[in-house]
């Protein structure tokens, strides 16, 4: 099997739940690792450096892009958000899978420098449910919540792109949907 094949990326809207999706996913598969983004958006209350992302200002992240240690990056609502390169390569040769939460643009950008990953979308049952989640949230301000769900409509054109597309209507449900194209791409 191609090792890119154990490489997953997931993207979504900022609210459609991807990231609740991969931590059910891992909760019932642990050996599946995540990889940790470096950005330079503030820590929201309950994350923590290191496990949610690597927070750095902006001249650390421009340097670390400058030492070339960055897969991908993009700026995104005003803020960098970056995959290290050591988040990924190292393992995927151990024989681990990995799985990247990342945007659209950065998910093209992995699947350039990987063919063989695997993109999945996740899409939020509706965008009513999206903006009820953003905003049930409660860790952005209006105008932000505005940003992402206008962001969130240029992200929704861009699923053909994804070779898969799944809806997030149920956690568990979804997450195991998940499990299923990442058992099936590797015993392809
Ligand atoms: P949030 O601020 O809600 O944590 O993330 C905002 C968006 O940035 C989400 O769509 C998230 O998936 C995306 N994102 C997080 N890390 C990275 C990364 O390393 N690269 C890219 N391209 N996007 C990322």
């Amino acid at each position: 099997m191609n090792e890119q094949r154990r490489l997953l990326v997931v993207s979504g809207p900022s609210g459609a739940g991807k990231d609740t999706v991969v931590k059910c996913l891992r909760q019932a598969h642990p050996e599946i690792e995540l990889s940790v983004s470096a950005t330079t958006r503030p820590m929201r209350p309950g994350e923590a450096q290191g496990v949610d992302y690597y927070y750095m200002t902006n001249e650390q992240f421009e340097e670390k892009i400058s030492r070339g240690e960055m897969l991908e990056h993009v700026n995104y609502c005003g803020k960098y958000y970056g995959t290290p390169k050591s988040e990924v390569d190292k393992r995927i040769s151990a024989g681990i899978t990995v799985v990247l939460v990342i945007e659209v643009i950065g998910a093209a950008n992995i699947k350039r420098l990987y063919p063989e990953s695997t993109l999945v979308f996740i899409m939020p049952p509706s965008m009513d449910e999206l903006a009820a989640r953003l905003r049930g949230r409660g860790t952005e301000d209006e105008a932000t919540v505005q940003k992402r769900l206008a962001r969130a409509k240029e992200e929704l054109q861009e699923k053909d792109a994804y070779d898969f597309a799944i809806v997030n209507d149920d956690v568990s449900r979804c997450a195991q949907e998940l499990y299923d194209i990442l058992v099936a791409r590797q015993s392809e």
